[in-house]
Formats: structure tokens, sequence, C-alpha cells
């Protein structure tokens, strides 16, 4: 009797060798091993007889060995298999293999096989180069069906993994079968299976691995991911209901001191801004820890959004942290926020491994935090009421922070959460939410020092870019939902072209008139300078697709950057970034391009060049190819920050195509031309790239079948609604403990916590 929880390496057929291969890749049970998948399949299904009608089709055909041959080349150490078939309606068909002797030691003549792969014409004779094949004898494993290719690993061929599949699998299909039938129990309640019609457990296996067809694949695939997605909502669902019992800190919504706020702003904020900072003031008052996701395209203003919730805090004596990703984005922000709470008095700390700020109101030191309100007769006092900037020391600055003389804390987040201890921390605020995994951000919540620590601080995260709605309610189901999709009024829509080899110079005389144009004045607080007009970017992708710049990387932006500065460009100045600089070089860079010192910045693509520059309105992206479209559109992000019309300018590779023949564009990149809504392109890449790039470089760890199937909005709504009433019922999974087990074992690989 076989337990299906037992060591592959009790069962004999598979030898330690394999045992060993296998366990790298994570599959150590007799279970494990069924629910290892195929990444796709090869189409054999169709089995015919021999006929013109499929030369260059895949087809299976069967027959009985003629003649067999084998060919050694010496010189060349090659050896060619080579056998005849005559088929059933008596044309024969070659078939040959390289290097593989020994498929003669099975292949005789006289047997009757089924040989599967491309129907090739070789001079006047049909013929199959390496095609599957096995004895008719056998079941259809290999040949005459839909075949699963597995990933591929040294040591292991999916034809291995085909036969112990088969042999595994089989028997647990029996109904007197002997294998201990509690473990492949379906976990997935019989009510819900029958009520979405989805597949049992062993039909599932049975047709992912040995698919009868196509549809029935596609039906087992779907009972998959319902089961993968419906396990994420319990865990989200659980998640939340777990949030919701701690305690917080309920900040009253002072409805006087917002508006004044709010009326005090250069600009008239968005209904989608004010909805969403209303969700977030009515989020903040309740006694229960707010956590809740900002998502919203670049440049939909959500850092207003994030300050009036700061505000609120503030003023209500509480403190208020914000996380960034990078130091360069922390000093932004820093800015930023000195720049929105000029007329409060309010002391905000810069906390990065560069930089100890704190920067406090010059005047009226003696106004009282508690009575925090506008200082008054603004207009007058805008002019002349200036912040001091001083620089510190990290543990005095960490004192100040402990003391609650400094209430806005904005940083790196690892810099944050190491040393900072809070007196009254009520508010975090981390910006650019994809870089945080789902879990840190769930300790980071309860676990960040503070001197209450019975009181969670609310959690307020925004995004970097959209994220697809279907994405957000899957993943992100244990927060709340604000959505920024208006973008404010004053922006017009960034012009994009795919620019094919030819019209490049066209581009570089065009980037030439635009820098050459009067200075442009964009906003009010614009940094007005006497140089230069128009400033653009040039951004180059990684060569190597890693997450870090190798110095391959970085000397090949280099040399754009001396071609451009030498060659194309040597009227203007240019700049230089890539992540191998300094971060004081890095920051002297993006100075000096803020002040116009610089007309084109050469970048690579990991540097973050979030800093607004509205006075950028041509931005160009080499090899765009490479990029995924939410990537390219967060590029295009960069420029369109003014009132002047931006262009996005995408180069394909061109050295690699000869010029003879017309660039292949990938269609996608159209879709860039079409629309400059975020929200829909990233619908787009979804689809197109799957939802792995969404999370940044943490992975979900979620099989592909479920990933495939997360642009599927109603399977998502469906196993919301089932996990819903599932644990309305029976909350802690008491009557369920299958699913409670599985969902155990499932949230530590998907890391939801
Ligand atoms: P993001 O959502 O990418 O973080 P920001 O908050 O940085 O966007 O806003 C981008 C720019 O738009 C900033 O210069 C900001 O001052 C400006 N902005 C924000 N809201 C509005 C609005 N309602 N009307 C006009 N400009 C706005
Ligand atoms: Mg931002």
């Amino acid at each position: 009797m076989v337990n299906l929880n037992l060591p592959l390496k009790s069962i004999p057929r598979i030898t330690p060798k394999y045992v060993r291969v296998l366990e790298k890749l994570g599959v150590f049970t007799v279970k494990d091993f069924l629910f290892y998948f195929p990444f796709r399949y090869d189409d054999f299904s169709q089995i015919v007889s021999i006929s013109e009608d499929y030369l260059n089709q895949v087809i299976t055909v069967s027959g009985k060995i003629i003649k067999t041959k084998l060919n050694r080349i010496f010189r060349r150490k090659m050896s060619i298999v080579e056998i005849i078939i005559g088929t059933e309606n008596n044309i024969p068909l070659k078939a040959v293999w390289f290097n593989q002797p020994f498929i003669l030691e099975t292949l005789k003549e006289g047997v009757e096989v089924r040989l599967s792969g491309k129907l090739i014409l070789d001079g006047k004779k049909f013929s199959m180069s390496s095609p599957a094949w096995e004895k008719s004898s056998r079941d259809m494993t290999n040949t005459g069906r839909l075949i699963p290719i597995y990933p591929q690993t040294s040591g292991i061929t999916s034809k291995w993994i085909r036969w112990q599949m088969k042999m595994l699998l089989e028997p647990l299909g029996h109904p007197m079968s002997k294998w201990t039938s509690d473990v492949l129990i379906d976990i997935l309640p019989k009510e819900i299976r029958k009520k979405y019609n989805l597949y049992d457990i062993y039909t599932t296996l049975s047709q992912i691995h040995f698919p009868d067809s196509k549809e029935k694949l596609i039906r087992a695939q779907k009972r998959m991911a319902f089961q993968e997605m419906f396990l994420v909502q319990l865990k989200t669902i659980q998640i939340k209901k777990e949030f919701a019992e701690k305690n917080s800190t309920g900040i009253k919504f002072d409805e006087k001191l917002i508006k004044n706020f709010v009326n005090h702003l250069p600009f008239k904020l968005t209904n989608a801004q004010r909805k969403a900072s209303f969700e977030i003031l009515k989020d903040l008052e309740k006694p229960r820890p707010m956590n809740r996701l900002l998502n919203g395209d670049v440049g939909s203003g959500k850092t207003i959004v994030s300050a009036i919730s700061a505000l609120q805090t503030i003023s209500a004596s509480y403190q208020t942290t914000i996380m960034a990703p990078t130091e360069v984005l922390a000093r932004q922000h820093f800015e930023s926020f000195c720049e929105i709470f000029k007329n409060y008095d309010i002391k905000i700390a810069l906390l990065t491994s560069s930089y100890k700020l704190i920067s406090e109101p010059k005047a009226n030191q003696n106004l009282k935090i508690e009575n925090l309100k506008l200082i008054e007769n603004c207009k007058l006092k805008i002019e002349n009421y200036t912040r001091t900037i001083k620089s510190t020391t990290r543990s005095e600055l960490l004192t100040s922070i402990q003391t609650n003389e400094v209430q806005l804390v904005i940083g790196t987040h690892a810099l944050i959460q190491k040393d900072v201890k809070f007196k009254n921390l009520a508010l975090i605020i981390i910006d650019e939410q994809h870089r945080f995994g789902v879990a840190q951000r769930a300790t980071l919540q309860q676990n960040i020092p503070r001197e209450s620590a019975q009181q969670v601080p609310h959690l307020l995260t925004m995004t970097a870019t959209p994220i697809p709605r279907t994405l957000a309610i899957a993943f992100f189901g244990s927060l709340d939902l604000s959505i920024l999709d208006e973008m404010p009024k004053n922006r017009k829509p960034i012009i994009t072209k795919i620019i094919t080899p030819t019209g490049r110079e066209k581009v570089y005389n065009f980037i030439r008139s635009e820098i050459k144009k009067s200075p442009a004045s964009t906003r009010e607080d614009d940094r007005s300078s006497t140089r230069g007009g128009r400033q653009v970017f040039v951004i180059l992708p990684l060569i190597e697709e890693s997450l870090s710049e190798s110095m391959i990387d970085v000397k090949a932006v280099k040399a754009e950057h001396e071609r451009l500065s030498k060659i194309i460009f040597p009227e203007f100045k240019l700049g230089l970034l890539h992540g191998k600089l300094k971060a004081k070089e890095k920051e002297a860079v993006m100075k000096d391009f803020s002040d116009k010192k610089i007309d084109i910045l050469v970048s690579t693509s990991v540097v973050e060049v979030g800093i607004d520059i509205p006075n950028a309105t041509v931005i160009i992206i080499e090899n765009s190819e490479r990029f995924g479209l939410t990537q390219l559109h967060q590029f295009r992000g960069r420029v369109g920050r003014g009132k002047e019309q931006s262009y996005c300018f995408l180069f394909t590779a061109e050295n690699s195509v000869p010029t003879s023949v017309p660039t292949r564009i990938p269609t996608r990149l159209k879709i860039l031309e079409k629309t400059n809504d975020g929200f829909e392109i990233s619908e787009h890449d979804l689809k197109l790239r799957g939802p792995g790039q969404f999370f940044g470089n943490i992975q979900s760890g979620l099989p592909d079948i479920a990933m495939e199937h997360l642009s599927n909005v109603k399977l998502i709504k469906f196993a919301r609604a089932e996990a819903k009433n599932l644990l309305e019922n029976d909350p802690k999974l008491k009557e369920h403990p299958l699913l409670a087990d599985a969902l155990k074992k499932f949230s530590e690989k998907i890391h939801l916590e």
C-alpha cells in the first residue's frame, strides 16, 4: 500500500539519481509529484493516415517498422538512427534521430509503433525528424494525444516523468484503490464543486497530466485556478478579520482644517482625489487599524492625498511616517512635504543613510502643535515664511522622533524599520507598494517600534503604477481600495510614437528644436532658470535580464552618452546616470537636471528617475521592446508633468535587423500609442505578461495555472464569494480540517502574511 505522503525515495522504480533531481525541484513526496505540472503541451492528438495534406503539420502516424539503420559519423562523433515504417495505406515514412542509438533497442524490425512529429518531405519521401515515439502496444502516453511537457531539468526528461506519473496516477482512479484514499480527498468542498461544475481532484490531475482533449484540459486548469484563488481569498479574508479585531487610534476628522488646507492648494483636487481622501479620513476615525491601498497612475496626485491624511493625523498630535523604497524618492518626498506643509507648524525629518535632516518652520516657534492651523493671511506669509533645514546627527534625530518633537518622518523603509522608535506613531504611509511583499507590509504595521504596542498604526500604501483591478482584488483582498482613475485636468496627454530605424534622425532633429524652445513656464512653483528650453530623458534598458545593473550595462549607457554628446548633440549639455554611481553623485546629477544645467539626461532603466521635472517634455526609450507596457508607461510618466505638450519616442532594436527587412514592431507597443490610461495599459500587460511583474522582485509563489487565470474576473469573484460564505459559517475552519491544513501550507508558500 502506498501513502501519498510517502517520500519518493521509498518507491523502488524511482532511483536515487532521480530522487535527487526531483528534490531539487521541491518534489519530495508522491503527492508533490502528482502536483508537479506540465508547463505546456505538444498537440499530437491528430492520428491520421499519411498524405500530402498533412505536410508541415504535426501529426501522429502508426505503422510497422520495415527497416532500421544506424549510421555513425566518427569524424563528427555523431550517430544517426534511421527507420522506415510502413503505414496503413502502404506509404513508407522515414524517421531519423540524432545521437540516440539506444532507440534501436526498442524499435526493432517488425515492431508496431506510433510516431508524433512534423511531417516533411525529404527528397520525395515523407519523413519526420526526431519524432516522439512509442510502441503501439502501449497506452498513448507520448504520442497520439496532447502530450505534457514538464519544465526542463537536467537529468530528467518529460518522457520519464510521463511514465512515472502514469504509474502513480492510474491506481488512484481505481474504485478499489488500495491507496489511502484520504490523502487525495478533495480540499474543495463538494457543494462548491457542484455549484460551479468543477472537476473532482482525481479528474483534475488526470486531465492536467494526460488531457483527453483541449476542452478537458482547460476545465481541469480552471478547477486548479479556482482552488488556488479560493485559498488566496480565504487567507486574505482571514487577515482582514484579524486586523478588524486590533485596536488603533481613532483620529477625528477635522473638516475645517482639511478644507482650509485644500482651499490653499495651488490647484483644485480631482474628484478621484477628493473621494480617496474622504475614504481615508473616514478610515482614520475608526478605532481599528486602516489598511488601505491607494491605487493610482503615475502623476495622478497620490502625494497630496497622502498629505491630507498626514495633516489630519499630525494635527491630532500623532506622528506619521512616510517610507520610500529609495533614497532619491525619500528626498523627493521630503522636499514635497516641506513645500506642502510650508505654512504649518510641523517638524519634518528626513532619515536615509546619507541624510539626517530636520526641517522646521522658521517663525512662530512658539506655535503649539495642538493648536495647529493654517497660518493666517496665507498669501503674504508664503513669501517670507521659509523653513530652516538643519543637518543633525542620527542619534539626535532618533531622540527627537522618540520624544514626538518631530511629527513627520520620511525615509527609506529599511532605515525606518531598523532605527526609529516612535513616541506615538498613528499612520504609516508606504510609497510604491509593489516593492514590498504583502507579507512585509502586515508585519511592518504590527511590529514597527513604538511606545504603545496595543495600538496598531493605520497603514496607507500607494502604488507606483496602477495595479489592474482584478489583480488588486485577487491579491490585496485584505486591503481596502481607493482608486485614483482620473488625471489632474491641466495635463496634456503625452504623444507617443514608435520610431522605426529610419525615423531616428527626425527625432534627433525634433529634440534639437525642443531644447532650443524658449524656457517653459510650466507651473506656479516652477524653478525659474535662464538657460535652455525643454529637457529630455534618454532611457536604456539593462542588457542582461537581471535585477541590478552589471558593468556591461554601465558601459553601454556610458557609450551612448558619449555618442550623443560628441556626435549627435555636441551643442547641448548631457548628463549621465546609472546605478553604479554613488548616492551623492546620483543626487548631484539629478539636481543639475532639475536646475536645468543639463539638457539631456542619459540613464539606465534601474535608476530611479522619479524626480518631478516639469520642464522635461521628451523621453526616448531605447530597445523599448525589452520592457513591459506598464514599465514603459511608468517611464513615460517622467514627462508630461508641466503644461507643455510632451512626447515619448519608443525606439526598437535596429542594429540586429538588416535594413532591407522591415522591422517588426511588437504589436503590444502600439497600445501605448493609443492610450495614456494607466489602468487600461496594465490590464493589457497582465494579459500579455502575467501578474509577476506587478509584484516586483517578490515572487507571489502562485502556480502558473492560477496566474494565467488572474484576468478571469468571474473566477476571482466566485472564489471570493465562496470563501466569504465559508468563513462566515466556519470562521476557524474547524469543520474543514483538510482545507485548514491546505491553507496553512499554502500561505507559507505564497507569503500572504
Ligand atoms: P503620483 O501619483 O505619481 O505620486 P504626484 O502626487 O507626484 O503624483 O503628483 C504629480 C504632480 O501633479 C505634482 O506636481 C502635483 O503637485 C500635481 N497635482 C496633484 N494633484 C493635482 C491636481 N488635482 N491638479 C493639478 N495638479 C495636481
Ligand atoms: Mg508618487
